[in-house]
C-alpha cells in the first residue's frame, strides 16, 4: 500500500466526461489498496474567464477580491469530482483551501503556502478509507482568515504541498502531455520525452518558460523530497496496471540520472520586454538609481547588459522586464529621469526569451558559443545574453522563437 497524491489540471477536468475519466483513474488507485489525496485545478478555461471579470468591473482591483473571485473555480471541480466519485461508490469529501486549512502568506494574487494540515485528511485515510478531493490553486491567510490564491498554475505547487504534508509516496501530476520533454512538444514535433529530470533543471526549465509544473512546486519537492511524477490524464483509466511503471518523466536528485546529457531542454518565453537607457551618465551610483526605483516598484528586472562607454561620460544600459510590467516600468524610470539622467529610452515587446538548460553545463565549455554560430547562420540576431551555472539564455525578435528553439534542439543533439 502506497499514499499519493493524484493532481489533475485544467483540460483534465475540462467537463463532466473527463472529471468522470479522472474519477476511474482514482478508483483505479483505490482499488489497489492506495490511501489517495487527489487536487483539481479549475475547469479549462474558468480561471482566465475570473481573471477577465476582474478586470472588466475594474481595471484596478483590491487583490483580496480577485482572489475571492478567483479561487472559486477550483471549489466547482473539487465539489463535482467528489460527486463523481461518491456516485462510484467511492468514499470522497471535497476540501477548499481554507478548510484543511493550507495556510499562506497575505501575498494575494501569488500567495506562498507555509504550512498544511494533514493531520484530518490522513485521520480519514485510516478511519473511513475516504478521498481526500482539495481545490488547488487556494489557501487561507491565517491573520485575515481570508482567501488567497498561489498564483497562475497554482495547483501544482497545491499537489507538491499536500504530498509533503501527509508525507505520500508520490505526487503524480496528471496533464494533458505525458511527460515533461525537451521542449515544448506543442512547438517542436521532435522534442522528446525525459524518462527523468533533475530538481534544478526542472526548475530552470519551469522558472525560463516550461508551464508544465509550476516554478514553486518544484522548490517546494526539491526542499522536501517530494518525488514529483508527470504523466498524461488521458491514457485509458483502466488499461494502466497501479503497480507497473507507466509512461512519464520523475523529477528527482541529480545523483539519481545515469545518462547525463550536456544539454537537457530548451525553454522559451515571450513575456518579455526589452528596455534600452541611451546615454546615461557612466558614474558610479547609476545603476542603484535605475534598478532602485524598479525594485520599489515590484518589477522583475532579469537580464542586464551595460555597454563599456565609449567616451568615457556616457553608456547605454538594456535589460529585459516581464511583458506585463513594460508599461509601468517605462512610466517608474521617466519619473526618476532627473535623478537618473539619460538622453532617451528605448524598448521593444516583440522579444523573446530562449533559454538552453543542462547541468551538464558545469563540467562542459564552449557550450554556448556552438548557439551563437547556429544562431547566426540563421541570421538570428542576439540582443542579449545571460549565462548561470546549469543555463544560458538569449534574448532574440519573438518573430524568431520557433526557429531558434528547432535550432537549438537539433544543435544539441535532443531531436529523435
Ligand atoms: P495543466 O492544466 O494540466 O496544469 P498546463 O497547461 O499548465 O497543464 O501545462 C501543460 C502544458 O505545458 C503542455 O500542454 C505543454 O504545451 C506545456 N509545456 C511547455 N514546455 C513543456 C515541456 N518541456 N514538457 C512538457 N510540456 C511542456
Ligand atoms: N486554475 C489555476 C490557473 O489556471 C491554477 C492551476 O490551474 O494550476 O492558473
Ligand atoms: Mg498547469
Amino acid at each position: 500500500m502506497a499514499r499519493l497524491v493524484m493532481k489533475f489540471g485544467g483540460t483534465s477536468v475540462a467537463d463532466i466526461d473527463r472529471i468522470r475519466n479522472v474519477a476511474r483513474h482514482v478508483k483505479r488507485e483505490v482499488a489497489a489498496g492506495h490511501e489517495v489525496a487527489v487536487v483539481v485545478s479549475a475547469m479549462a478555461g474558468t480561471t482566465n474567464r475570473l481573471v477577465d471579470w476582474c478586470r472588466e468591473a475594474a481595471s484596478l482591483h483590491d487583490a483580496r477580491e480577485y482572489d475571492a473571485v478567483v479561487a472559486s473555480g477550483e471549489q466547482i471541480s473539487a465539489g463535482l469530482l467528489a460527486i463523481t466519485l461518491e456516485s462510484m461508490g467511492i468514499n470522497a469529501r471535497s476540501w477548499q483551501g481554507w478548510q484543511l486549512p493550507i495556510r499562506t502568506s497575505d501575498a494575494h494574487g501569488s500567495a506562498r503556502i507555509l504550512e498544511v494540515n494533514g493531520a484530518e485528511l490522513i485521520k480519514r485515510f485510516k478511519e473511513r478509507g475516504e478521498v481526500a478531493v482539495i481545490a488547488g490553486f487556494q489557501g487561507v491567510h491565517a491573520e485575515t482568515g481570508r482567501i488567497t490564491t498561489l498564483g497562475r498554475g497554482g495547483s501544482d505547487t497545491s499537489a507538491v504541498a499536500v504530498a509533503a504534508a501527509i508525507g505520500a509516496d508520490r505526487c503524480d501530476i496528471y496533464t494533458d502531455v505525458d511527460g515533461v520533454y525537451t521542449t515544448d512538444p506543442r512547438v517542436v514535433s521532435k522534442a522528446r520525452r525525459l524518462d527523468k529530470i533533475a530538481y534544478e533543471e526542472m526548475l530552470e526549465l519551469a522558472s525560463l518558460g516550461a508551464k508544465v509544473l509550476q516554478v514553486r512546486s518544484v522548490e517546494l519537492g526539491m526542499v522536501h523530497n517530494v518525488r514529483i511524477f508527470v504523466r498524461s490524464s488521458f491514457d485509458e483509466p483502466d488499461s494502466i496496471d497501479p503497480h507497473a511503471a507507466p509512461p512519464g518523466t520523475f523529477i528527482c536528485g541529480e545523483e539519481e540520472i545515469v545518462e547525463q546529457q550536456v544539454v537537457t531542454g530548451i525553454a522559451f518565453s515571450k513575456d518579455e520586454a526589452q528596455i534600452s537607457i541611451r546615454r546615461v551618465a557612466d558614474k558610479p551610483g547609476v545603476a542603484a538609481a535605475i534598478f532602485g526605483p524598479l525594485a520599489d516598484a515590484g518589477i522583475n528586472v532579469d537580464m542586464i547588459v551595460q555597454n563599456v562607454s565609449a567616451d568615457g561620460a556616457t553608456t547605454d544600459l538594456t535589460f529585459t522586464v516581464p511583458a506585463a510590467d513594460y508599461e509601468r516600468a517605462t512610466g517608474v524610470l521617466n519619473g526618476a529621469r532627473a535623478k537618473i539622467g539619460f538622453e532617451r529610452l528605448d524598448g521593444a515587446t516583440d522579444v523573446a526569451k530562449v533559454s538552453v538548460i543542462g547541468v551538464g553545463m558545469r563540467s562542459h565549455a564552449g557550450v554556448a558559443a556552438k548557439a551563437f554560430k547556429a544562431l547566426a547562420e540563421h541570421r538570428i540576431n542576439i540582443r542579449a545574453i545571460t549565462t548561470s551555472e546549469i543555463k544560458f539564455s538569449l534574448l532574440i525578435d519573438a518573430n524568431y522563437t520557433e526557429l531558434a528553439v528547432r535550432t537549438l534542439h537539433s544543435l544539441y543533439d535532443l531531436d529523435k
